[in-house]
């Protein structure tokens, strides 16, 4: 799934071919991707628009349009945004193509089906839940210790909260507990303060390297220009079961946390 590093990287490199560019048509592959307004009033209301920026919140992608209005995306598992010449057909896994005034075409595709599309006048009603932005100035290891405070759910579970944190999905997670040697099962609340300063550290760290590789490729994910990311390749424990951990040579251990395959050194990060 595409996670923050992955969104920030889409939103960079889509940035100086959207900029500016006018919305002149919106096909649908298939309606149930719009979310918000009706079909019929999401074609109305975006034709014609100006884009007039480009943001991110979290894993939404946040396009605003010349009306106020925004256009949000969420790729959700398996989504992708590639930038092609307005001749470029869509394959069958294109759910929607955005058409620009500079001859090209924004196709969204989405094999599964799960992302989806919203035009509103406040972005608040789509993004309001979510928590802070780990690579803000506000997020800082103080913040992090007072939303972990009496959080008894495991910390690799706690990560993955939207409404804790914004961005951060499994891959990361796995990534920033490892490197900060702490048991992905550890209550939130159990960590100390020179533990959460580690894992906020972390966090920051992890992000910000797999943005600098373009975001991880290890499904389905595709930068706008159909290239993959490379962060993958800097993985220590995420999607390395039964592999020697980097630092130790123990096996990689795998353990379900809220259903979702946790990675992690069972020496180096020991309960
Ligand atoms: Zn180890």
């Amino acid at each position: 799934m595409p996670e923050l590093p992955e969104v920030e990287t889409i939103k960079n490199e889509l940035m100086p071919h959207i900029l500016g560019r006018r919305l002149t048509g919106v096909t649908l592959c298939w309606e149930g991707i719009v979310r918000k307004p009706s079909v019929a009033e999401f074609h109305s209301r975006l034709i014609g628009q100006e884009i007039t920026g480009l943001g991110r919140r979290g894993k939404y992608l946040i396009f605003n349009l010349s009306s106020g209005e925004a256009l949000i995306i969420h790729l959700k598992m398996t989504g992708s945004l590639l930038l092609s010449p307005a001749t470029d057909e869509p394959n069958k896994f294109t759910r929607a193509i955005i058409h620009l005034d500079n001859n090209c075409q924004l196709h969204f595709r989405d094999p599964r089906k799960f992302g989806a599309m919203w035009l509103v006048a406040d972005i608040n009603s789509v993004v309001r839940k979510l928590g802070p932005e780990p690579l803000n100035e506000n997020f800082t290891p103080q913040l992090l210790l007072e939303r972990l405070a009496k959080r008894k759910a495991p910390i690799k579970a706690l990560l993955f909260d939207q409404s804790l944190i914004a961005g951060i999905g499994n891959m990361y997670a796995d990534e920033a507990l490892f490197s900060a040697g702490i048991h992905p099962e550890r209550p939130g609340e159990s960590l100390s303060p020179e533990e959460v300063e580690r894992l906020h550290h972390s966090i920051q760290e992890v992000l910000w390297s797999a943005i600098g590789n373009k975001g991880a490729s290890v499904d389905t994910y595709f930068r706008p220009n159909g290239k993959l990311g490379t962060a993958h390749f800097q993985f220590q424990v995420a999607h390395r079961g039964g592999q020697p951990c980097p630092t130790c040579g123990t096996p990689i251990a795998r353990l379900p946390i809220r259903n979702r395959g946790s990675y992690f050194c069972p020496n180096c990060q020991a309960l």
